[in-house]
């Protein structure tokens, strides 16, 4: 059982798209999970062997309670009977309240296919009178995570202030070495992940974002986090601010 499921077509997707999320989730108390519905296998450099132990280390650094690798074909994910069946029941077993997944605007067709299946799966798990392992479920929200190979800027529902652990979603990404194996390759991810968690940062006022997407109205239950940030930096930020020019008379 957990709180919060990350869907995802290939392991370090989760990681590259909201580790820094999970990590904030995770200090919240939240129990997490993964699933990748591919080995993401394969690729240049990666053996399935060798992807599985990243996967483990990237994990651990996170602290997931639970991950789940399903065996869906990598490179040729299709949304399926088969690959909706695989990701409901795992959704019946998991009963998260919140999902994260794909959004449907990407360049990769695993992802693309990946945002159809966990739609469909995500209905499908509430089902009664069928065969599928488990019992009904029904996960309350859908957020898209950003990880998309298209170059696109889409206007996020919201943005979650992750800069105190940026550097070790950085770590938690460094795991897959496969993927990124030499020294310039390693150097691109990093200064990639950066720029876009800085640009993310900046739409809130804070060093690191993570961004998310929705088609569904976010409701909120109460005021604290809204009032926490305010446009231009955050609120407690700029409250110091003009507290220091006081002080020194401007
Ligand atoms: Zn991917």
């Amino acid at each position: 059982m957990v709180d919060i499921l990350v869907i995802a077509a290939h392991p370090d997707d989760a990681e590259m798209s909201m580790g820094g999320s999970i990590l904030l989730f995770k200090k919240k108390g939240f129990k997490v999970g993964v699933v990748d519905l591919t080995n993401g296998e394969p690729t240049p450099f990666g053996t399935v062997k060798k992807r599985l132990v990243e996967r483990d280390r990237a994990s651990k650094t996170l602290g997931i309670d639970e991950r789940i690798t399903l065996e869906l074909p990598n490179r040729e994910l299709q949304p399926s009977l088969e690959a909706r069946r695989a990701l409901a029941e795992v959704i019946r077993q998991l009963r998260p309240t919140i999902l994260f997944g794909h959004g449907r605007l990407d360049a990769h067709p695993d992802h693309m296919a990946a945002s159809q299946i966990i739609q469909a799966a995500r209905f499908a798990a509430k089902l009664t009178k069928t065969d599928m392992k488990g019992k009904p479920h029904y996960p309350s929200k859908l957020y898209y995570h950003q990880a998309n190979h298209l170059r696109v800027v889409i206007k996020p529902a919201f943005v979650l202030d992750v800069s105190p652990f940026f550097e070790k979603k950085l770590k938690a990404c460094a795991c897959y070495r496969s993927q990124f194996h030499t020294k310039d390759r390693q150097a691109w991810l990093k200064k990639r992940l950066t720029e876009m968690a800085a640009y993310n940062g900046s739409l809130i006022g804070c060093s690191y974002g993570e961004a998310f997407y929705c088609d569904e109205t976010v409701g909120l239950s109460d005021i604290s986090g809204l009032a926490e940030f305010s446009a231009g930096g955050s609120g407690k930020q700029r409250m110091a601010d003009i507290e220091a020019w006081q002080r020194e008379g401007r």
